[in-house]
């Protein structure tokens, strides 16, 4: 057999599985790694061909990620979640004291997380190969790989290539009829430490607090969800009039807010794999569910993917030529309850807010403020957020 294991994407959840995996095993060059560049979404240009996300990693991410020396230098942490509805009373904040945590969690862009797990990998041992790669056949001992003009055979093969496509077997598909609008913004009065989500009749608009090496605390990360025409002209506003729109749709909280950049659109769709495994494969990250951003959810959902499996695969990577499918079965029951509250709750966050009937937009309010006088409701919702369900 030429390897034990195959991953093919290394975006950061591959990329985390591969040290994972590489970390205690008897030969870690039999993990394959195959790495192919990241393309933006259909109809979409990336300005300086990097990926434009602010990603929010949680508390439990963090941990993971410093176990594998594979933590971003530069962040902004966030000791507080501000969390409203536009034109509604009703808020609530989540705050890292509530919990005892250093931060509730902190903003790295996608780049910059890629990164340090890709520095990691270049001494772990794994094999990397570049190019593109495809699952060629599935047999009883072994899935057949093809890269480039390469073929080989490996007794698991893990699907970690970001979201499926629309219409791929056994995945629930389903559009939000929302894109999200990307770009920086600058605050007049920033509140550092804070992050905001307000939602809105549109969709939900988050702002996080970003740091890069030269910038100052006065900006922020915005992601804006809204109808794929508005999103458009979002992205088409100059950065005065798009400041504009912005203060109207977030209030006056950090002041008037002012675009600073290059905008960018991303659709939004849940893509949902009921089954993440089929005999010896196994689907993890955005390739297992594609979630909306609210609440950012989805890469900190894919981290912890991608932990259960390494610890399911360690003792049996130390005899490969037994049969894995089990442990694959058992690492698909494992990850069962915690896919689907976090992808309950991503799908009915924006789905509620949004439904502009009055009275449900009344209730989502009074949720709000429930939610902030009842901590016996909070707490285990804002615990999921950050580390998701431990069972
Ligand atoms: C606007 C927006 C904001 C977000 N904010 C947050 C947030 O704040 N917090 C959070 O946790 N999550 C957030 N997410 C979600 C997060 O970006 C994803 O969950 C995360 O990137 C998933 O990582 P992944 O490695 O599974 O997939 P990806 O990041 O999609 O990486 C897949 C990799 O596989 C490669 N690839 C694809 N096909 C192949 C192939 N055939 N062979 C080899 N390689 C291949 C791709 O080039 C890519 O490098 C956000 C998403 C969006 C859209």
């Amino acid at each position: 057999m030429d390897a034990d294991i195959t991953i093919l994407g290394a975006g950061p959840v591959g990329s985390a599985l591969a040290l994972l995996l590489a970390d205690g095993a008897p030969d870690p060059s039999r993990i394959v790694l195959c790495r192919a560049p990241a393309r933006p979404p259909a109809g979409q240009a990336w300005a300086h061909t990097a990926d434009p996300r602010a990603i929010a990693l949680n508390h439990g991410s963090r941990l993971l990620l410093q176990r594998l020396r594979a933590w971003p230098a530069h962040g902004a942490g966030i000791h507080a979640i501000h969390v409203s509805q536009r034109g509604r009373l009703g808020r609530t904040v989540i705050q890292d004291t509530d919990f005892g945590v250093p931060a509730l969690g902190s903003v790295h862009t996608y780049g910059s997380v890629q990164a340090v797990l890709h520095q990691a990998l270049a001494s772990a041992g794994v094999t990397l190969r570049d190019g593109h790669a495809e699952l060629a056949s599935a047999g009883e001992d072994a899935i057949e790989i093809n890269q480039n003009d390469r073929r080989w055979r490996s007794r698991v093969a893990v699907q970690a290539e970001g979201g499926p496509r629309a219409g791929t077997p056994g995945v629930l598909s389903r559009s939000y009829g929302q894109h999200a609008v990307l770009a920086l913004v600058r605050a007049a009065a920033p509140r550092p430490g804070w992050a905001w989500e307000r939602f809105t009749g549109e969709g939900p608009l988050a702002l996080l607090p970003v740091r890069f090496e030269d910038s100052a605390e006065d900006t922020y990360s915005l992601v804006w969800c809204c109808a794929p025409e508005r999103a458009d002209q979002l992205a088409a506003l100059d950065d005065a009039r798009f400041g504009q729109a912005l203060s109207e749709a977030f209030g006056d909280r950090l002041g008037p807010l002012a675009g600073a950049g290059p905008r960018h659109v991303f659709p939004l769709e849940l893509r949902w794999r009921r089954e993440p495994v089929a005999g010896r494969i196994v689907a993890i990250g955005n390739a297992a569910q594609t979630l909306h951003p609210v609440a950012g959810q989805g890469l900190n959902l894919g981290l912890r993917d991608a932990a259960a499996l390494a610890d399911t695969l360690h003792g049996w990577l130390r005899a490969p030529e037994g049969d894995p499918r089990p442990r694959l079965q058992d690492y698909a029951r494992a990850r069962r309850a915690d896919r689907a509250v976090t992808a309950g709750v991503t799908d009915f966050l924006p789905r509620v807010f949004a439904t502009r009937w009055s009275l449900v937009e009344h209730a989502c309010g009074l949720g709000l403020l429930a939610l902030d006088a009842l901590p016996g409701v909070k707490r285990p919702l804002a615990r999921q957020l950050m580390q998701g369900l431990r069972v």
